[in-house]
């Protein structure tokens, strides 16, 4: 009991160090230090795994594959990104052309997020934002925004 105490008045002074050595976003991105973003007017819309969303569909065993395109039929991994990564919010799928994987990004309204993935109708200025839910993907609908870009250096 003596030594459960000490520990839990050590502990939230190793939190606060924790999180006030971390960077800018507070979650999961780093941004280089000294480097400040491109803001980029984009053309943002949302998306989420479903098979609408990311262009797969059940097959007679009720396995997901992939619904059109070079690798129709194909086995698909529904809710991984382009990257293998697992698409949760702040997931974005972008043009890599322009943007490459890694780039982080900090959108009004949705937050921060980094590019993992990609998408067939996805180019140029254009920007899909992950959502948990199809519901959440089409409330977003379609949207233009100041976005903050970094790309990875
Ligand atoms: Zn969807």
């Amino acid at each position: 009991m003596v030594r459960l105490g000490g520990f839990s008045r050590v502990f939230p002074s190793l939190l606060g160090l924790v999180l006030l050595s971390g960077c800018a976003t507070g979650k999961k991105y780093w941004i280089p230090r000294n480097q400040p973003p491109e803001v980029v007017n984009m053309e943002t819309t949302g998306y989420c795994k479903c098979g609408k969303c990311c262009g797969w569909k059940r097959n007679w065993k009720f396995k997901p594959v992939v619904a059109y395109g070079p690798t129709k039929g194909q086995p698909k991994a529904v809710g991984i990104t382009a990257t293998g990564t697992l698409a949760d919010w702040g997931t974005i799928a972008a043009d890599t052309r322009y943007y490459p994987f890694g780039t982080i990004m900090h959108i009004p309204g949705y937050g921060w997020g980094r590019v993992e993935d990609i998408g067939g109708g996805i180019k140029g200025m254009h920007i899909d934002l992950y959502f948990p839910s199809h519901r959440k993907a089409l409330e977003w609908g379609r949207e233009w925004k100041k976005v903050k870009v970094w790309k990875p250096q």
